[in-house]
């Protein structure tokens, strides 16, 4: 391995501070401070929100940043940009993620901005510039933005071929912190990781083979409450780069999962996993049941797979366990615990798709996921020393939580399994019913969104129109201040399995469950 992600971090550090007279800034806590428009911190410009707006004490530390550089722990799982449900399905978007960075705060613009990325990457990275693309904004007549011409120019100057050059529009070209924030158009570096072909039309298309390493933003606007664009008091550089995707590529690795980063992490899960080599079980009387467990598991070491089937479930299983423990532990490490609301929800519903993979898939034991928190700290703790610090606390608290959820867990799954058995000939399957689905969250608290992977895996879709209608309907009761006269929709949980027999109905929509509520 030429470098290791320890070394990556540190050269960027390196050639933006010593190279560029850059200050370093220690990464931010995840948990936003006084910005009610965030769950999580979801880019390293946030600490710098006050910079970039002009709202920044003129006292303060910050009021006197010019050229700053760090390393951001990042969580993109709620509000604008939520990359939960890519999670484990693909292997490039995390829920946790480090974005390096570097900024300018009415400093340097885009010609130097441009330059100094394309050195770092070339230079000092050693990247191939024929595997590289970049981009920049088109434009938008809607609400009158220019192409950003001059960003192109500034490509072609330093030398990249214009068939390399693409524009893309609001969409790709035009970063945004959230539905309000500061805000402008931006140019982005693609890697292509195979290389040898022309793959400029895979540019900013979700595939594997050609994936956004960083992004350039010429911070100009705020986006005010009302939607327009309020020019910012000075022009600014805001930029990301995901370590992970980075070090896919100067590891040589196939994805993000194969880098050191991830990988110690994944042998240790499999370990931890009842098929793998527990030291404890290499006798005569275990290792045939072992084998058998393998076998009908068919959980070997992860294998990368993103493919539907057995074989891709277990493999993305063992991401999301990776994944989500990452931030599991950098979230509790910085005070965010899994809870009912906010950021703390979102945390829950993270630790709880984890336990699910974790025992149900990857049939791993009680307590296998607090105990790869060491590993995570062996593996982040130098960058982030928080974690070393609440490494005992963290595996408390999901050891806790795991516990906590089990019980609903086991009886959540029995009664999705009695009412939606397993997909038979049918060539059809009928819309798993709404009430059931609404009892298993409000009883039990089964989170809805780890119902639909399991219903998915199934080939099975919730009866979300009229889901929806109910959680409507609690929604109004409770602002309404009442849980009077629920009633009608509440379900005893252990009666819900003689759903399925009242038959099925065929409708435009396709079939539906037939069922009384109560
Ligand atoms: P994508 O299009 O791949 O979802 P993005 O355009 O949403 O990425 P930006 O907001 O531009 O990402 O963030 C800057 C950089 O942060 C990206 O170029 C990428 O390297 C990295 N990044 C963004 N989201 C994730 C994620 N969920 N996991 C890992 N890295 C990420
Ligand atoms: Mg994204
Ligand atoms: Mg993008
Ligand atoms: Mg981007």
């Amino acid at each position: 391995t030429r470098f290791s992600s320890r070394e990556v971090r540190r050269t960027f550090i390196e050639f933006f501070e010593g190279g560029h007279g850059h200050r370093v800034v220690p990464s931010a806590p995840v948990r936003p401070r006084g910005d009610p428009s965030l769950l999580f911190v979801n880019a390293g410009m946030n600490q710098f929100k006050p910079i970039l707006l002009g709202t920044a004490d003129p006292r303060s530390e910050l009021a006197g940043y010019r050229r700053v550089v760090n390393s951001q722990k990042c969580v993109r799982a709620g509000g604008k940009h939520n990359d939960l449900d890519d999670v484990g399905r693909d292997v490039y978007h995390h829920t946790f993620f480090e974005m390096l960075g570097n900024w300018s705060f009415g400093d340097y613009f885009k010609e130097e901005a441009c330059a100094m990325a394309w050195s770092l990457l070339t230079e000092h990275y050693g990247m191939s510039p024929d595997r590289l693309y970049v981009s920049y904004f088109s434009g938008d007549a809607g609400s009158g933005l220019p192409a950003d011409e001059e960003t192109r120019d500034i490509w072609l100057d330093l030398g990249v071929p214009r068939e390399r050059v693409l524009p893309f529009g609001l969409q790709e070209n035009f970063w945004e912190m959230g539905d309000t924030g500061p805000c402008g158009p931006c140019s982005e570096i693609h890697y292509d990781h195979l290389g040898g072909r022309d793959a400029s039309r895979l540019v900013n298309t979700a595939s594997p083979e050609v994936v956004e390493l960083w992004n350039l933003v010429f911070m100009q606007y705020n986006r005010e409450a009302d939607g327009s664009l309020r020019p910012l008091p000075h022009h600014s550089v805001d930029t990301g780069l995901g370590l992970e995707r980075l070090l896919a590529v100067l590891q040589d690795a196939p994805s993000n999962y194969d880098t050191d980063l991830f990988r110690p992490l994944l042998d240790h899960i499999h370990q931890v996993s009842y098929h793998g080599d527990h030291i404890n079980y290499h006798t005569d009387h275990f290792r045939p049941l072992l084998d058998h467990i393998h076998q009908v598991s068919r959980c070997g070491p992860y294998g990368g797979r993103v493919a539907a089937g057995v074989e891709g479930r277990v493999d993305m299983a063992y991401r999301v366990v990776a994944d989500h423990i990452r931030t599991l532990a950098v979230c509790i490490a910085d005070g965010v615990y899994p809870g009912m609301s906010g950021p703390e929800l979102v945390l829950r519903r993270i630790l709880r798709r984890a336990v699910r993979f974790s025992t149900e898939v990857l049939q791993a034991p009680h307590g296998a996921l607090g105990s790869l928190v060491p590993t995570v700290v062996h593996i982040l703790g130098d960058a982030y020393p928080e974690l070393q610090r609440h490494q005992e606390q963290i595996s408390a608290v999901i050891d806790d939580n795991e516990q906590q959820f089990l019980s609903s867990l086991q009886q959540g799954v029995r009664i999705i399994n009695k009412t939606a058995p397993l997909p038979s000939n049918h060539s059809i399957q009928p819309l798993f019913p709404a009430p059931v689905a609404w009892s298993l969250h409000r009883n039990l608290g089964f989170p809805l969104d780890l119902l639909d992977l399991i219903l998915e895996e199934r080939g099975l879709q919730v009866d979300r129109v009229l889901l929806d209608q109910l959680l409507d309907t609690q929604q109004k009761r409770r602002s309404e201040g009442g849980t009077g006269s629920e009633s009608e929709i509440q379900l005893d949980v252990h009666s819900l399995a003689s759903l399925q027999h009242q038959g099925v109905e065929h409708t435009d929509q396709g079939p539906k469950y037939q069922y009384n509520l109560h």
